[in-house]
């Protein structure tokens, strides 16, 4: 693993007093490593798993080539041969989906067929049934009830090769059906079921440890007394990790003490991949946090260009021969989600080997002016509905203090505004991050 100092001393800009987004960002991609460690497990416990090894497929998807309607099949050449714009074929039998094929037509011929079936041999389009008349003429006898009839189309009703799907045009044998680094969804469990592959090898799960830092927080049950405040960091913290599917470990509340800081470090070192902790690292909080967390590893202080959320700590520590990543994020309820959002949530995707897109920013319209200095990346809290014009806009949610945990709550997106840009008028572009998918 690289350490953050060599990554570091490779930046020629660098301020950890005033450190852009993108370049804290870049500095934690380089610093962090997947984890090792790959499990088997069947399919539908491998939902929200990262795929650990390309899955090549064994089959082709489908097998054979097959009706995409309900129909008639027969060779394209007979569209050529209409006469009249018309194309007449005389119908020897019925082919249904799971029947292996048998009937081969000749020319001037077609055969009945069923979405699913096996394309007959010879036959690569299928007329779709309402675009036909049938004519009934005999008995149908040994081929089946169609048997007998002949059925009419106009010969631009389709072309040729339509309404056929070709063998492996899902997925071809021997090629990759799923990259490993996926991080498994619904369809991909279909897919992996399609191919019928009962089992996959998933990187293990990652374990998380967390705890809030200081001496105002009370836990959920005890008195609140004078001065203090409910710890809600942990419980968004739960929320968020949840949705990233790793194991967790909630140490509870620190108090600010330099010998319980240090046992807590120390314990979620031994028994977690990464650590995260809220609070403690602000200017103003006593130095020993900064003291202790660069006594155990590698650890570095930035004040980053960004509101809300301008302390952090990042590195890695290390305990009786177990190491873990840190994040000590701020201790302001909005900045601790936004710095996990904007920078753990990554990084944690990146321990587990999960090749994870960012998410997309959306440009939309702001219903409103709002305020912003060029020099720092602003994450406001905004709600993106439909405008009076039918247009989606975007508002922000009234007050964007980093302790609004409201604003958090009521927002449907976050309104990004770039490090370098300036205020934005009323009806301006910004961009937005969408919380679906993301919290
Ligand atoms: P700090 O970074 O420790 O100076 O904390 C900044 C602000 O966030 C203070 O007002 C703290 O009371 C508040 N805060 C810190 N940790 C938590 C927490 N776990 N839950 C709620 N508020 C917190
Ligand atoms: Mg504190």
């Amino acid at each position: 693993m690289p350490s953050l100092q060599s990554v570091i001393s490779c930046l020629s800009d660098y301020d950890p007093t005033a450190l852009p987004v993108a370049q804290a960002n870049r500095i934690i991609a380089d610093v962090v490593e997947p984890v090792s460690g790959i499990e088997q497990v069947a399919i539908r416990a491998a939902l929200d798993r990262v795929l650990a090894e390309d899955v090549v497929s064994p089959l082709d998807v489908p097998a054979h080539d097959n009706s995409a309607m309900d129909g008639y099949a027969f060779a394209s050449a007979a569209l050529q041969a209409a006469s009249g714009g018309e194309v007449t074929l005389r119908v020897i039998g019925t082919a249904l989906a799971g029947e292996a094929p048998g009937l081969v037509p000749a020319a001037g011929e077609a055969v009945r067929i069923m979405t699913g079936a096996v394309m007959p041999a010879g036959c690569d389009t299928v007329i779709p049934q309402e675009f036909t008349q049938r004519v009934a003429q005999g008995t149908g006898e040994t081929a089946g009830e169609a048997a007998g009839e002949t059925v009419r189309f106009a010969a631009d009703a389709v072309r040729a090769g339509d309404n056929r799907r070709l063998r492996g045009e899902d997925l071809a044998r021997g090629k990759p059906a799923l990259r490993q680094g996926r991080v498994l969804n619904p369809a991909d469990l279909g897919l992996l079921a399609s191919l019928g592959i009962a089992e996959v090898k998933v990187r293990r799960r990652l374990r998380v440890a967390f705890f809030s830092t200081g001496d105002e927080l009370r836990s959920i049950g005890e008195p609140l007394d004078a001065g203090c405040v409910y710890d809600s960091n942990r419980y968004t913290l739960h929320g968020m990790l949840r949705r990233l599917h790793v194991d967790l470990i909630d140490m509870g509340v620190v108090r600010d003490d330099p010998a319980a800081l240090e046992a807590a470090l120390r314990s979620a070192c031994e028994n977690a991949d990464a650590v995260i902790t809220s609070g403690g690292v602000s200017v103003g909080e006593a130095d020993y946090t900064k003291q202790i967390m660069a006594e155990l590893g590698d650890v570095t202080f930035w004040k980053i260009a960004m509101r809300p959320g301008r302390p952090m700590a990042f590195g890695r520590i290390a305990s009786n021969g177990h190491q873990a990543l840190l994040f000590g994020l701020p201790g302001n309820p909005v900045a601790v989600m936004v710095t996990f959002y904007h920078f753990v949530r990554a990084a944690l995707h990146r321990m587990m080997g999960a090749d994870i897109a960012p998410p997309p920013l959306m440009r939309v319209r702001s219903a409103q002016a709002i305020r912003k200095k060029p020099g720092r990346t602003e994450y406001q809290r905004g709600i993106l509905a439909r405008g009076a014009d039918g247009q989606w806009e975007v508002r922000i949610t009234g007050q964007q203090g980093s302790g609004v945990l409201r604003s958090m709550s009521e927002a449907n997106c976050f309104i990004v505004l770039a490090h370098e840009q300036g205020g934005v008028a009323a009806g301006d572009p910004v961009e937005v991050m969408l919380f679906e998918g993301l919290l």
